[in-house]
């Protein structure tokens, strides 16, 4: 048994999914899961139509929704012959259901509505393709994941309940061939729909491919494989062949954008081998990650913006001991931010964060109580793993550096332009 995973760009137009079929059709042969996101920018469009319905604007969110709806009308219609009055059925229920919601008045909290209204994205996405792929004589299963995956109710974050869910998808292996289902959302017992955290497909991809003790699990990305950098930013970026999965944890950590971090615990602990293949050219062999420690790595480099600083000195000249260190702590947990790191002196902390004004002007006031505290905004973490000199002076050249960390394999340095 595969595991494949297709992301929201690999689907988000005709020809994209017709692609889609042209990569499944390499290997129709074998037992074959597939994971689906919600098209292109629809789990954002579905997101605003929440929010919407949750102000209390329901023109707003039926008018939004109705674009949504046309989307898919739209490439359901160029895809489908023989099907399409089958997946009409099917993609009108999940629509009704939408609007049935949109038309009552919110009395609950905002995350179980974004969920109820959200999953929807994955629905149909899915539906549309298992449709085409049976016309296109790929016969495949569509499965409602939301009968495979069970969650607790943390609604926008769900927590697997890994015992039925294993129980439910381990019945999957003698039914068929192919299976098309939804990344990204579940259900609790009560049979409301849930979310597991945006580019939460990954994640389901890796469940599946764990509990199913999948040979591997591919996920297609409209890059040629992970690179050492972000192509974007850094034309002469290279593809990386092989990478630990320890070392992609790292990465992420760092904030490379390149697969979910919840991903990789799944497949390690049954040795799963991960591939970030290409969907624009399934011939190139793109990158495998797995256990084997990687050799000879490149330098691994991450840019991360909109970073803010925090310098907390002492307010009685007496040193940053225990005390006020664990303070901070718990004033980061009760704020939930994640520290991109700490440098502490005898008299001063300083903490970098992601800049987000709701959570951190909120932190740095009541972070006054304990520190004299001092706010710097606007500026660039940049990480390279697997650095050496070259490299570093390269990237920090005519940087206005305001902070540097470094150990053996990684060097931190906080910059403004
Ligand atoms: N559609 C969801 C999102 O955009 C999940 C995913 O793509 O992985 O976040
Ligand atoms: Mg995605």
């Amino acid at each position: 048994m595969k595991v494949f995973k297709f992301g929201g760009a690999s689907v988000n137009n005709v020809e994209r999914i017709q692609n889609l079929a042209g990569i499944v059709k390499l290997f129709e042969k074998e037992p074959l899961v597939i994971i689906i996101s919600a098209m292109g920018k629809t789990t954002n469009g579905l997101e605003k139509v929440a929010e919407s319905f949750f102000a209390g604007n329901k023109e707003e969110a039926l008018r939004l929704f109705d674009v949504v709806k046309q989307h898919h009308l739209t490439i359901s219609k160029y895809l489908l012959v023989t099907k399409f009055n089958e997946c009409l059925a099917q993609l009108t229920d999940f629509f009704t259901e939408v609007e049935w919601l949109l038309h009552d008045k919110p009395v609950r909290e905002f995350d179980y509505y974004y969920d109820q209204v959200v999953c929807i994205g994955e629905l149909l996405s899915t539906c549309i393709i298992s449709h085409y792929l049976n016309e296109a004589g790929i016969i495949n299963e569509w499965m409602d994941v939301r009968d495979l995956i069970r969650t607790d109710n943390t609604f926008r974050d769900a927590n697997i309940d890994w015992t039925i869910t294993s129980e439910r998808i381990t019945m999957l292996n003698n039914h068929s061939n192919i299976f098309v289902t939804q990344g990204f959302i579940g259900c609790t017992d009560d049979n409301e729909s849930t979310t597991l955290g945006r580019e939460g497909s990954d994640y389901t991809a890796a469940v599946f491919a764990n509990i199913l003790n999948a040979e591997s699990l591919s996920i297609w990305k409209d890059v040629e494989g992970v690179m050492n950098a972000d192509p974007k930013l850094f034309p002469d970026a290279q593809l990386i062949s092989e990478l630990s999965f320890t070392e992609v944890i790292e990465m992420a950590y760092y904030g490379a954008q390149v697969i979910h971090p919840k991903t990789i615990k799944p497949l390690q602990n049954k040795n799963i081998p991960l591939h970030v293949k290409c969907f624009l050219d399934p011939s190139l062999p793109g990158t495998v990650i797995h256990k084997k420690n990687s050799k000879d790595l490149p330098p691994i480099i991450v840019i991360k913006q909109n970073q803010a600083l925090l310098h907390l000195n002492s307010q009685d000249f007496s040193f940053v001991g225990e005390e006020p260190m664990s303070k901070l702590y718990q004033l980061f947990s009760k704020h939930k931010v994640r520290p991109n790191l700490i440098q502490t002196g005898a008299i001063n902390v300083q903490v970098c964060l992601d800049y987000r004004a709701d959570k951190i002007d909120n932190l740095a006031a009541e972070a006054s109580t304990l520190f004299d505290v001092q706010l710097e905004k606007e500026l660039n973490l940049l990480t390279i793993r697997h650095y050496n000199v070259t490299v570093f002076e390269e990237l920090t050249k005519g940087k206005n550096i305001v902070l540097t960390q470094r150990t053996k394999e990684t060097v931190q340095v906080l910059y403004s332009e």
